[in-house]
């Protein structure tokens, strides 16, 4: 599904990714681990298209990956901007309306109705069904991650890109959201890719692990520190582990 040939992402000197070679299966549920600063959050951005490698090439069903993010792909970050100012249903409606129908269609008549329709079942799906009319700041920090796993996957994306996105939460809750992600991943048949630093969550969700490392500092590239090493253990089993 996502191919990676050969990418490196640098900061001037400081180069975060190199020369990372990876396929990612259609289906399959990725978690990415490793120390702060190792380049994790970076390898999401360049796969959520908001990054240009320095060098090398990713691909998206074989064809090179649209710049900017695209339905293909959603993501939800550790604590997300939904608009304060619109409900719940209408954060989720703003993601389908923007892109989807013309002006006036979004404003008034069936697509509105199409809209709201399509936006409640999906938040009947993360367990919002009951929040619709409520605002972001009166919903818990859990609530508010269901919403925006809702707003991510409006688009019907095929992939999920999540970045510590049960970081702030509390353990009881976070636990309710791997349930919640591992059925979403198989209802909606997602690819994920998942940031973490929880180790335990990496592998109880994934199909795969990737450690990325910070690599030690190489002697015959002396200006070059931090470049980053990826370990990568495909664990043998068609779906996770139970908790
Ligand atoms: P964390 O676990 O703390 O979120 P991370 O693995 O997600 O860390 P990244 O955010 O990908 O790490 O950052 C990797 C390295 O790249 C860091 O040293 C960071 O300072 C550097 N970096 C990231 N973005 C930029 C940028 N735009 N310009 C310069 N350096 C950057
Ligand atoms: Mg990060």
């Amino acid at each position: 599904l996502l191919s990676l040939r050969n990418v490196w992402v640098e900061y001037g000197d400081r180069v975060v990714l190199e020369k990372v070679d990876l396929d990612v299966a259609e289906g399959s549920f990725v978690s990415v681990v490793g120390p702060s600063g190792a380049g994790k959050s970076t390898f999401l951005r360049v796969v959520l298209g908001q990054e240009v490698p320095t060098s090398g090439t990713i691909t998206l069903d074989g064809q090179p990956l649209a710049r900017e993010c695209g339905p293909d792909r959603g993501v939800v970050f550790q604590r997300y901007s939904v608009f304060p100012h619109l409900t719940v249903l209408q954060n989720v409606m703003f993601g389908l309306e923007c892109t989807k129908a013309p002006l006036l269609a979004r404003l008034f008549g069936d697509a509105k109705k199409r809209a709201a329709d399509e936006a409640t079942a999906m938040l009947q799906a993360v367990g919002l069904g009951d929040s619709l009319n409520l605002y972001p700041s009166q919903m818990s920090g859990g609530m508010q991650q269901r919403l925006a796993v809702a707003q991510a996957l409006i688009m019907r994306p095929r992939i999920l890109l999540l970045d510590e996105p049960f970081g702030a939460l509390d353990p009881g809750i976070r636990a309710d959201m791997h349930v919640l992600i591992r059925q979403l991943w198989r209802d909606f048949g997602l690819t994920v890719i998942m940031v973490t630093h929880d180790i335990k969550e990496a592998f109880s969700l994934g199909t795969r692990v990737l450690a990325l490392d910070k690599r030690r500092h190489d002697p015959h590239a002396p200006h070059r520190f931090g470049a980053t090493a990826v370990y990568d253990l495909e664990l043998r089993k068609d779906e996770p582990a139970p908790e």
